[in-house]
């Protein structure tokens, strides 16, 4: 390995980071991050700390998980790569699609389409909805609502339904026809209201209403995340996905799970709609389906919407779409070695107990630290606490304070996220009991700062 000066120095000089200025990580050169072993990570200046974001909310299985790296070296010897574009497939991604079948079954989906990851499961998902509409004769079913605050990552289609400015303003115009509602965002919402169950109530209202502005009959899907993510981990009163299910339902609209992180455990379910008591018509999965070790994304999709496509003899359902990269061999042995590992650990449970364990910790610490304005989970190992200058005004903190708090807290011995306002909190879901309190304690320490 190259010396931690040579590193430095070419970083800065030859790569943009993502969700970054240049100039800024010029300013404060990013951590290196050279080896990983379980939940922690080593710096190239040979710091280890707990990594409390786990990847990027992907590496649930921790950074050692054996059978995962033992599968991708199998395959890599045995088939490195060959596409399933018409005409050909192959048995990795055979069995996966099986296994996946299984998976998702509670959740009734059946069918896969392969992707490289979340940003290209999102937007297969909206191609295939308009798709889905047109083979039935409703072509005027174009457009997608979506939540203020939710994110669906980076491609057009993902960058048009986020509800996010910072991912849109800069690359606008976007796609015509795409609508946000307002989220179940207890801590800030436009109704002022701050009774989860009232709140959801409010925004199912907002959706209808939506609905009835653009006419149903304009609509081709609803796509949501079963927990808001990036957007600042916002999880919605329980009556609020099967609200919406029940409105697209009513209304002929496609309810797309967004369940790039949800999917696996992450909540403490197996996925995020299970979690609520959802099935949608079409859920976008990657991250943790490799465990973050091969870049990978599946769309399930119901078999009610399959049928759709395979029962069509127009012509209509020849998908046009579909990446190089979609049913990788290499990426569907990972995902096989990772579904069975996950199972077989059982990660829900230890994601929904040390979840709680977390989240009941972040709220000791909002006693102690003024600047914790609100704190976020107690649906698995997905928390935030959201910054603020003073708790009365809400007002947003400094923009140095969350990078303070990331060094500080870096210093003490845990990676945490730092997104506008919000620290985000997601480590691997086979975090230990005495991990968990090594967060909450650096945290503490990190905090400080802010005082
Ligand atoms: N959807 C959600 C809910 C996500 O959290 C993300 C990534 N954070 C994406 C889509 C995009 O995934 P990717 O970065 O793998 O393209």
């Amino acid at each position: 390995m190259k010396d931690s000066n040579f590193l430095k120095e070419h970083n800065a000089r030859s790569l943009w980071h993502p969700m970054a200025h240049p100039a800024d990580s010029l300013a404060n050169p990013p951590i290196i991050v050279t080896g990983a072993s379980g939940v922690r990570i080593t710096d190239v200046d040979g710091r280890e700390v707990v990594d409390a974001v786990g990847g990027l909310w992907n590496v649930n299985l921790g950074y050692s998980c054996e059978p995962v790296k033992r599968a991708i070296a199998e395959q890599l010897e045995r088939l490195p790569y060959y596409s399933i574009f018409r005409g050909t497939t192959n048995d990795a991604v055979i069995q996966l699609a099986e296994e996946l079948r299984a998976f998702f079954a509670p959740d009734g989906l059946s069918r896969a389409f392969f992707t490289s990851g979340g940003s290209d499961s999102v937007e297969t998902a909206l191609r295939l909805a308009r798709q889905y509409h047109k083979i039935r004769g409703q072509g005027t079913r174009t457009k997608f609502l979506s939540l203020k605050k939710g994110y669906h990552g980076t491609h057009f289609g993902g960058a048009s339904v986020n509800g996010n400015a910072n991912f849109r303003t800069q690359y606008e115009p976007l796609l015509p026809g795409c609508h946000h509602i307002p989220a179940p965002y207890t801590y800030r919402n436009p109704f002022n209201e701050s009774d989860p169950a009232k709140l959801a109530q409010l925004c199912l209202a907002a959706l209808e209403d939506e609905i009835a502005f653009q006419g149903a009959e304009t609509i081709a899907a609803f796509i949501m995340e079963p927990v808001l993510g990036s957007g600042g981990v916002i999880p919605p009163h329980e009556s609020f996905m099967p609200g919406v299910r029940e409105i697209c339902t009513r209304h002929g609209i496609l309810l797309i799970a967004d369940e790039v992180i949800t999917a696996f455990g992450r909540t403490g379910s197996w996925t995020g709609s299970r979690h609520w008591g959802v099935q949608p018509d079409m859920a976008a999965t990657a991250k943790a389906i490799t465990n973050g070790f091969f870049p990978f994304g599946a769309l399930m999709l119901s078999e009610a919407v399959a049928e759709v496509f395979e029962t069509d003899t127009s012509g209509k359902g020849a998908i046009g779409h579909g990446y190089t990269y979609s049913g990788h061999p290499v990426g569907a042995a990972a995902a096989l070695a990772c579904l069975a590992e996950t199972q077989r650990l059982d990660v829900v449970e230890n994601a929904a107990a040390r979840g709680d364990q977390l989240y009941r910790g972040l709220l000791r610490l909002q006693e102690k630290h003024a600047a914790i304005g609100d704190v976020r989970g107690g649906h698995g190992l997905m928390c935030a606490l959201e910054l603020v200058r003073d708790r009365a005004s809400k007002a947003a903190p400094d923009k140095t304070l969350g990078p303070r708090v990331l060094q500080a807290t870096y210093e003490a011995g845990v990676m945490i996220r730092v997104s506008g306002p919000n620290i985000i909190l997601s480590p691997s879901l086979v975090i230990s009991e005495a991990d968990i309190d090594v967060i909450l304690a650096a945290l503490d320490t990190g905090l400080a700062v802010a005082a």
